[in-house]
């Protein structure tokens, strides 16, 4: 293969095998730009180089050939004694991995050339300065040795003369810093250093695709979910010098603003100083406005190039550059990152400039941007005192006073207080306490803890598995670190995109885009976020094929999903409508020993259900509504078996709770997951689903009654073969046509024999909607409560899986027994109706997923519609 192009030969759409710093110097270099001439080792080159441990054959060779050519076109040979061409040699992989990679600047330098250089250049200061930074990163870089020790050396050079700047030290200083320099290679690196040019560049080119396996640029990699295997490029090319003088000098730049969008000069410059100066800091920079002053011809010339980029990348580009003696080169662009905010606004801003349509415009921004735009933040941190840190696990800030127990939460949220809900970790009974809190804060279990899950559900803000609070429920305090004690109701923030817990109160912002998506701030304000999002949430809505529904169990939730545009409800989950004071009837309905008893139980229950489902549908009105008959084990409901023995052990006990003690016992479950619960359950407890049945019935017949216009889909939970559904369906049909109204029966595909026998299925079902959580749990046969801070980590660590199965949806195992239960169940029933209403319906890979295998609806969080709603359009287009 070929291993290095000329600049002259490669194009922008060659990342993958020039990087993305080489194939856009090759982009600029043919649209005319001033880039210094160079060629690019490809990064087939490097994965040789490490795989092998040495260079492919014939790199040398073909190194050599375009080393050549630059010199012939440069008029100079490599270190030339008497005029010497230098060079960059510098990492550049397809995804920019900022600063982690390696750079050496000036090769090419040695006792004679420093010499050449400074006859030619007049200037001798600039030559032995060259030198020594040449020594300094070839020694840090290829040769491994302790940047500091380099430092320390200027530092004492500084001393000696009594300055502080490094624009005060002058050639002998250089020098005498070169000299220092050398001893300090062959004290630590054992050897000399290299003066031959070619041997120069040839190590630094090895050491260049050596770093791609620095303990730095893994760990980037990592957090990126960059591939470990691409390798960089390198670039060689001809050094430029912003060092010569005060009309030198070397530059960043933004084509507009990578935090607002806003078009205008954003950057930085520095004179008088070589690249590395202005990310190390060693002087401040100027605004680049200030160029203007300095040198008006390379200013306007940036200025037109900036433009030129725009145009022709038709994005926003970062640049950076370097003026020698008031000529511009042009040393790197590329599509610039940007914050989400700016996404946004860019994307509507090209669009409006004609520069690309409303697709593309689409295309360029994500739901995870947007699902960062939603969050209230922390304004100003620079004064808040930071306790410790915790994984953040569902974004937001929140402001209030600690409480322990869920109990407190509700009561001191019912007086108006703001809480923060800590835990060790939360568990369904904390769900009050939950829903009470302003922000949840747990010192066990990680992003898909119960906590976790449970906080992003309900977009509330969450941190968890901080480990150095120590929490006593029963003392009502945590200890934290530095022997800070916490006590019930002392004020602490959270923020959940970083992880951070503070001390005291720091301010909040509240997102104005979740003021526009409640319809409280129209898009025709002028805020231009919010204008933006409008603009590109319209298109995108008008693009996609998939609906979107929301998870919501009570009228206020469902009222918010409707604003936030929902298309109706994927899932009512219906056993949170068993607890509080209505756990009384359930104890009472497991406890009867008589027909009359049980049915007394259930006619206690059917009103207040009713009386639910009502309000959800008026929410929903004219709008599907899924509701889920009651899923857990009925235990769920019960007393703590622990708690009860102790009670009748101790003699506390009244009849009833031995009673409850028998029954608690003779529920009891080793696997509950996989126990006693969904259709099992109605199978085997005579009329507690005809109870729900007849509670939807009866809601929708009213509601019709009083001229509204209710749509009821049931759901059956946990189906694994079609005899299972049919004998619910049959009842529910029974009393569906008892009451006189119509409602689909559907089920629930979340189970691995489900899926495989959904040809079957259909013939009972006008539905399926995929639980994508348990069918997760079941087809990895891990439950997700247990395994997450028990073996997760390692899992992820080893690439076994590159995100949790229960974040971004499985597609080689779950999606495969989705797609066939599409395929077999549509091939029973065409006009079959297919929706998921697990976490994933909410996940912007897994919606796209959903788009690709044909399903009619995803379903998530209220929180996550909007995020869904885009992420539809974008699988769209
Ligand atoms: P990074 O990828 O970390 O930004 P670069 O390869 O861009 O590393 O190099 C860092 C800096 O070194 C550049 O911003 C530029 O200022 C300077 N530099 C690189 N090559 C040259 C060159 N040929 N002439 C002058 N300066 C250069
Ligand atoms: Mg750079
Ligand atoms: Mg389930």
């Amino acid at each position: 293969p070929k291993y290095v192009y000329d600049f002259t030969e490669g194009n922008k759409d060659l990342k993958d095998l020039l990087g993305g710093k080489g194939a856009n110097l090759a982009e600029m270099t043919n649209l005319g730009l001033p880039v210094p001439p160079g060629f690019t080792i490809t990064s087939e080159a490097c994965r040789y180089y490490l795989e092998h441990d040495s260079v492919p054959d014939g790199l040398d060779d073909e190194i050599g050939r375009n080393l050549e050519a630059l010199e012939r076109e440069m008029g100079k040979r490599l270190g030339q004694p008497d005029d010497p061409l230098l060079v960059s040699v510098r990492s550049g992989a397809k995804f920019s991995m900022p600063g982690m990679m390696e750079t050496v600047l000036n090769v090419g330098l040695n006792d004679e050339s420093v010499h050449g250089l400074a006859e030619r250049s007049g200037n001798e200061r600039f030559a032995w300065d060259s030198y020594r930074r040449l020594i300094q990163m070839f020694g840090k870089t290829v040769l491994d040795i302790d940047g500091e020790l380099f430092e320390d050396a200027i530092d004492q050079a500084k001393q000696a003369r009594g300055v502080e700047n490094d624009l005060d030290l002058e050639t002998d200083d250089f020098k005498g810093l070169v000299a220092r320099y050398k001893d300090i290679v062959r004290e630590q690196a054992g050897r000399d250093f290299p003066t031959e040019p070619r041997e120069q560049m040839d190590l630094a080119i090895k050491a260049v695709f050596g770093s791609w396996n620095a303990p730095r640029a893994i760990l980037y990699r990592r957090q990126e979910r960059i591939p470990s295997d691409l390798g960089t490029a390198v670039n060689i090319v001809a050094m430029v010098f912003g060092n010569m003088g005060m009309d030198s000098g070397t530059g960043v730049a933004f084509t507009r603003d990578p935090s607002t969008g806003r078009q205008g000069i954003y950057g930085d410059y520095l004179q008088n100083a070589q690249g590395e100066d202005v990310v190390a800091g060693v002087r401040s920079t100027v605004p680049l406005t200030d160029l203007e002053e300095l040198d008006k011809s390379s200013y306007d010339e940036l200025l037109q190039i900036m433009e030129t980029l725009e145009n022709h990348y038709l994005d926003l580009c970062d640049i950076e550059f370097t003026i020698e003696s008031g000529k511009l080169w042009m040393l790197q662009t590329r599509v610039g990152k940007r914050t989400a905010a700016a996404a946004f606004r860019i994307a509507t801003q090209l669009v409006d400039q004609g520069l690309i349509d409303k697709d593309e415009a689409v295309r360029r921004v994500t739901g995870d941007q947007l699902a960062q735009l939603m969050f209230p933040r922390f304004g100003d941190i620079s004064d808040a005192e930071e306790l410790t840190k915790g994984m953040g696990a569902s974004p937001g800030a929140a402001v209030g006073k600690a409480v322990f127990t869920s109990r407190r939460a509700v009561e001191l949220a019912d007086d108006g207080e703001d809480v923060i809900l800590l835990r060790r970790e939360t568990s369904p009974d904390d769900l009050d306490g939950m829903i009470a809190a302003r922000g949840i804060l747990t010192s066990r279990g990680g992003k898909t803890s119960h906590a976790a899950v449970v906080a992003r559900g309900m977009g509330k803000t969450c941190v968890c598995g901080a480990e150095e609070l120590e929490i006593d429920v029963k003392a009502r305090q945590a200890h934290g670190p530095g022997n800070v004690t916490i006590k019930e109701g002392d004020v602490l923030s959270i923020d959940g995109t970083s992880g951070a817990v503070y001390l005291g109160e720091v301010a909040v912002v509240d997102s104005p885009v979740v003021q526009y998506f409640e319809g409280t701030l129209s898009a025709t304000e002028g805020d231009e976020l919010v204008e933006a999002v409008d603009r590109l949430m319209g298109h995108a809505d008008a693009a996609r094929r998939l609906g979107v529904r929301a998870n919501a169990d009570n009228g206020d939730d469902a009222a918010r999903a409707r604003r936030f545009g929902a298309q109706g409800i994927g899932l009512c989950r219906t056993e949170h409508m068993f607890l509080g004071e209505r756990r009384q009837y359930v104890e009472d309905l497991i406890l009867a020993e008589t027909t009359e008893d049980r049915q007394h139980a259930l006619d206690a229950l059917e009103p207040l259900q009713k009386q639910d489902f009502k309000e959800i549908f008026e929410a929903m009105d004219g709008l599907p509504v899924t509701i889920r008959l009651i899923d857990p084990p009925l235990h769920e409901f019960l007393p703590d078996l622990t708690d009860l023995t102790v009670k009748v052990a101790t003699g506390d006990a009244d009849d009833d709770d031995e009673r409850l003690l028998e029954a608690v016992q003779r529920l009891h479950e080793q696997n509950p997951m996989l126990g006693l619960r969904g259709v099992r359950l109605g199978v085997v407890i005579p009329g507690l689903f005809g109870m729900q049945v007849r509670a939807i019935a009866e809601a929708v017949a009213e509601l019709t009654e009083a001229g509204k216009d209710p749509h009821a889909e049931i759901m059956i939970p946990l189906v694994a073969a079609v005899q299972e559904l049919e004998i619910v369906r049959d009842e529910a049909e029974g009393i569906l046509a008892d009451v006189g109204v119509d409602a689909l029966i559907g089920t629930m595909i979340e189970l691995p024999r489900a899926a495989m026998t959904a040809g079957q299925i259909a013939e009972a079902a006008h539905f399926f909607s995929f639980g994508t959580n348990d069918l997760t749990q079941t087809t990895w046969g891990f439950s997700r409560d247990d395994v997450e801070s028990a073996f997760f980590g390692r899992y992820l660590e080893l690439g076994i899986f590159g995100v949790s199965p229960f974040e971004t949806l499985d597609v080689d195992g779950v999606g495969r027994l989705v797609r066939i239960a599409v395929e077999e169940g549509r091939r029973t029933r065409p006009d079959l109706k297919l929706g998921i209403c697990g976490e994933h319906g909410g996940d912007p890979e897994s919606v796209h997923f959903f788009h690709d295998v044909g399903l009619d609806y995803v379903s998530c969080s209220p929180f996550r519609i909007p995020v869904a709603r885009l992420e539809a359009g974008r699988a769209a287009i």
